[in-house]
C-alpha cells in the first residue's frame, strides 16, 4: 500500500470520524481496502496510483457531510467499471445498499451523452436524475465530476474540451437543480477553464485588476456596513467577494456588455440570524446607499425552484462604484451552498427542533412530487425519490433519448423514431437482448428496433401500446388493409352469387354496379364491394337490383329444396380446396389445430353444426375424435389450383446479427410469402438467443419440406417447428 495513501486515508477516517462520532468505521476501512486491492496496478493519467481518485472523490462527498453508505460508494465508485469486481460482490461485502448506489454510478458512467446525435442536454439531465431511485447517486456521481475536473491537467486538449462541455451542460445544471450551489460554482469555473481558456484568462485577469482596483473600497463598504448593523443590533457575518469568472462571463456575453458595466461584480454577503433581520440589514443598507432601481429581489418571500432563499440589491456605493448585496439566514444560506446535502446533516438531528417540515418541503419541491408523500418520515429515511414519475427515457443504439410515457414498449419507441420503422418493427433488442415487443422499457434502456421490409402492424399491438402515436399509425394502416381485404371479398362473393344463380356476370357493366353502388347510399363500386365483405349486405340483395329477372328466375328453380343458409360472409376461399368424397355443397375447413396443406394425408370428422373439419391424419387431436368412428368422413384435396395455405413456423435461433435477413431472403427464394414475422426472445435460455415466429403462405408439403429444410442450413438456426397453432 503507497504511504501517502494510507495516510490520506486515515485524514479521511479523522474527518468523518469527527462528523459522525457514534459510527463505526469498520466498513470504510474495508471498502477502501478492497478498492485498492482491485485497483492495484492502475494509474491515472497524471501518474498517480488510481486510488487517489476514488479516495478524494470519498474526501469530497465527506466535507458535504454524506453518511457512511454514500462514503463506501465513493471509494469504490469505478471498481465495478473498471476492474473484476461485480456489483454481486459489492452487494455479498458491504450490503444492498452501497451495491446500489455502485451499481447506478455504474449506468451513468456507461451512458454515451455525446453521441453523433443532437445533445438534448435537457432531456440528458431529466434522464439522469429520473434513472436514480437513491438520490445519494447523483451526489457520488457529482463529486466524481468534481474531482476529475480537478485533475484534468493532464488530459488531451480534446478529451479537456469534451469533458468540461459535458459538465457545463449535464452536471453544474444537476448540482444547481439540487440547490448545491458550491458544487455548482466549482463545476463551472473548471469548465470554463477548460472549454474556453484564453476567455477564461481574460475574464479572472479583469476580474483580478478590478480586485486590486476596488480592494480598499470593499474594504470600507464591509467595514461600514459592520458598524452600521452593529447599531442596529442586528448579528451578521458579512463577506466580501467578487463575483466568479463563469458567471461574469455569462453577463457579458448575455447582455453584450464590458466588465465595468458588471453591477454586481463586487459582492457583500451579510448573514443573519433571523428573517426580521434579513429585511432590517435591508432597511439599513438602502438608508446609507442609493439602491439602483429595479435591482432588488426578493428571494425570500418567493424561494427559487431549488429553494435558495435571499435578499438581493446592488447599491451605489462610496465613489459611485456600485455593489450587490445579499442578505440571508445561516440556514438559507447553508442551503445555498449545500441543497440538498444539507438533508444528511439533519439526519444526524443535531440540529435539533428545525428537522422536519420545512425540509420536507423543500425535498417536495425540489423533486416536483407529484403525488402526496403520505410519510414524510419514511420518504426521507429511504431516500427514494422519483424524480419524473410520467417518464421514462430509452437510447437509440447512437444515443439519442426518445422519451416515453412510463409502460412503453418498443413499438411506442419504434414510432416514436419513424412512423415507418413502427410499422416494419418485427423485434426489439434492449441492451444487446432480443425482448418481446410488449417488453416495458426502463429509464436508460438503449433500443435497437429490428425492421422487415414488408412487414404491417399486427392488431395485438393496440393491447399495449403507450402512446397515442403508435396507437393512431397502427389503427390507420389495420382499417386500410383491413378495408382492402373486405374490397377483394365483396367483389369474389358478388362474382361467386351471380355464377351461382345464373346471371350473366359479363354483361354487367361497371356503370350498372356504380348505379346500386349509388342507391346503397357510396360514393363507388369499391365501398359497395366493401360493405358485402364486411357483411353488411348479402351478395343476393344487390343482385336483384343489378339483374332482378335473373334472380327471380334462379330462385323459381331452387325454391322446392331447403331455403339454403347464405354462405357466411368471411367463409374463406381457401376451403373451397377441399371437398368430401362423392359430395357437393358441404362446408369442409382446415382444422386449426394441424392445419393441413395440400399433399399431406387428410381425413374428415363431422362437427356439430359447422360442417366437416379436416385435420392431417398426424393430428393428434385425430386419435381421440375417431372414437366416434361414424362421424368420420373421407375427404380429398380438390383438383390443384393455384392455392397457398398459411403455416406458421417457430424457428429457434443463435444471436448472429444478420440471421433475421439470411431468413427472409431464405424463404423468399423458396418463393413464398412471408405474411408476419416477429422476433422473441428464447426466455428458456436468456442468452440473447431468439424464437421467430413467421407465418408463410405455402402451396403444398413438398413446398414446406424443402423450405423447412433451407431454414435449417442457415448457420445460427438451431431447429424449426411447425407450429401446432393457427390462431
Ligand atoms: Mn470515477
Amino acid at each position: 500500500m503507497d504511504p501517502a495513501l494510507a495516510a490520506r486515508f486515515e485524514e479521511l477516517v479523522a474527518k468523518y470520524s469527527k462528523l459522525r462520532p457514534a459510527d463505526n468505521v469498520g466498513p470504510l476501512r474495508e471498502a477502501f481496502a478492497y478498492a485498492a486491492l482491485h485497483h492495484t496496478g492502475q494509474t491515472r493519467s497524471s501518474g498517480e496510483p488510481y486510488m487517489a481518485h476514488p479516495l478524494e472523490v470519498a474526501h469530497i462527498l465527506c466535507d458535504m457531510s454524506m453518511d457512511l453508505v454514500c462514503l463506501e460508494t465513493g471509494l469504490l465508485h469505478d471498481t465495478v467499471e473498471d476492474t473484476s469486481v461485480t456489483v454481486e460482490d459489492v452487494r455479498k461485502l458491504f450490503g444492498a445498499e452501497v451495491a446500489q448506489c455502485v451499481d447506478g454510478v455504474t449506468k451513468l458512467a456507461k451512458l454515451n451523452f455525446y453521441s453523433r446525435e443532437e445533445r438534448q442536454a435537457e432531456s440528458v439531465r431529466k434522464m439522469l436524475l429520473a434513472m436514480v431511485n437513491d438520490i445519494r447517486v447523483v451526489l457520488v456521481k457529482l463529486a466524481d465530476r468534481l474531482h476529475n475536473m480537478r485533475t484534468m491537467a493532464s488530459l488531451s486538449r480534446e478529451r479537456q474540451e469534451r469533458i468540461a462541455q459535458e459538465t457545463l451542460e449535464i452536471y453544474a445544471p444537476i448540482a444547481h437543480r439540487l440547490g448545491m450551489g458550491k458544487i455548482r460554482a466549482e463545476l463551472e469555473d473548471l469548465g470554463f477553464r477548460y472549454l474556453d481558456p484564453p476567455a477564461f484568462e481574460e475574464v479572472t485577469e479583469a476580474i483580478e485588476s478590478k480586485r486590486r482596483a476596488t480592494q480598499g473600497v470593499l474594504e470600507e463598504i464591509r467595514h461600514a456596513v459592520e458598524v452600521k448593523l452593529a447599531r442596529e443590533n442586528i448579528p451578521a457575518r458579512i463577506e466580501a467577494r467578487l463575483k466568479r469568472p463563469f458567471s461574469v462571463y455569462q453577463k457579458l456575453k448575455r447582455q453584450k456588455i464590458s466588465i465595468d458595466q458588471v453591477y454586481d461584480l463586487l459582492a457583500l454577503r451579510i448573514i443573519t440570524d433571523n428573517v426580521k433581520n434579513c429585511y432590517g440589514a435591508l432597511g439599513t443598507i438602502h438608508g446609507e446607499w442609493t439602491p439602483i432601481p429595479g435591482r432588488i429581489k426578493d428571494f425570500i418571500a418567493i424561494p427559487r425552484p431549488n429553494l435558495y432563499q435571499s435578499l438581493h440589491t446592488s447599491v451605489i456605493g462610496p465613489g459611485g462604484q456600485a455593489f450587490e448585496v445579499q442578505i440571508r439566514t445561516e440556514e438559507m444560506h447553508r442551503i445555498a451552498e449545500e441543497g440538498i446535502a444539507a438533508h444528511w446533516k439533519y439526519k444526524e438531528g443535531n440540529k435539533g427542533g428545525q428537522t422536519g417540515e420545512h425540509q420536507i418541503a423543500w425535498l417536495r419541491q425540489l423533486v416536483e412530487w407529484q403525488q402526496d408523500v403520505r410519510d414524510p418520515g419514511e420518504f426521507l429515511s429511504t431516500l427514494k425519490v422519483d424524480l419524473y414519475p410520467e417518464e421514462v427515457y430509452a437510447f437509440t443504439p447512437r444515443g439519442k433519448v426518445i422519451i416515453l410515457p412510463r409502460g412503453a414498449s418498443p413499438i411506442d419507441f419504434a414510432y416514436a423514431i419513424h412512423s415507418d420503422i413502427g410499422h416494419l418493427c418485427v423485434g426489439a433488442k434492449v441492451n444487446g437482448r432480443i425482448v418481446p415487443l410488449k417488453y416495458e422499457l426502463k429509464n436508460g434502456d438503449v433500443v435497437d428496433i429490428l425492421t422487415q421490409q414488408g412487414h404491417t402492424p399486427s392488431k395485438d399491438w393496440l393491447n399495449f401500446v403507450k402512446t397515442s402515436k403508435a396507437r393512431n399509425r397502427i389503427k390507420h394502416v389495420i382499417n386500410t388493409t383491413e378495408r382492402a381485404k373486405a374490397v377483394e371479398i365483396g367483389e369474389k362473393h358478388l362474382e361467386k352469387e351471380a355464377r351461382r344463380l345464373g346471371v350473366q356476370w359479363k354483361k354487367i357493366t361497371k356503370e350498372q354496379i356504380e348505379k346500386v353502388a349509388h342507391d346503397y347510399g357510396f360514393g363507388k363500386m369499391e365501398d359497395l364491394h366493401a360493405a358485402l365483405g364486411y357483411g353488411k349486405f348479402s351478395p343476393r340483395q344487390v343482385l336483384q337490383q343489378l339483374a332482378p329477372e335473373q334472380v327471380a328466375a334462379a330462385e323459381a328453380v331452387e325454391a322446392p329444396a331447403a331455403p339454403a343458409p347464405p354462405p357466411p360472409a368471411n367463409l374463406d376461399d381457401k376451403d373451397l380446396v377441399l371437398r368430401v368424397r362423392g359430395v357437393d355443397d358441404v362446408m369442409v375447413y382446415r382444422a386449426k389445430c394441424c392445419n393441413p396443406i395440400r399433399g399431406e394425408a387428410i381425413v374428415g370428422y363431422i362437427t356439430r353444426g359447422k360442417g366437416v373439419a379436416v385435420h392431417s391424419v398426424n393430428c393428434s387431436n385425430v386419435q381421440n375424435l375417431m372414437y366416434e368412428v361414424e362421424r368420420k368422413i373421407e375427404v380429398e384435396w380438390a383438383r390443384a389450383v393455384n392455392e397457398t395455405f398459411l403455416v406458421k413456423l417457430v424457428i429457434y435461433t443463435d444471436d448472429r446479427p444478420g440471421i433475421l435477413n439470411q431468413l427472409t431472403s431464405s424463404l423468399f427464394n423458396e418463393g413464398t410469402n412471408i405474411r408476419t414475422l416477429e422476433a422473441q426472445p428464447d426466455e428458456s435460455r436468456g442468452d440473447g438467443s431468439a424464437i421467430v415466429n413467421v407465418a408463410i403462405d405455402v402451396r403444398d408439403k413438398k413446398q414446406l419440406e424443402r423450405i423447412v429444410n433451407s431454414v435449417r442450413r442457415i448457420s445460427g438456426v438451431r431447429d424449426v417447428e411447425r407450429s401446432q397453432s393457427n390462431s
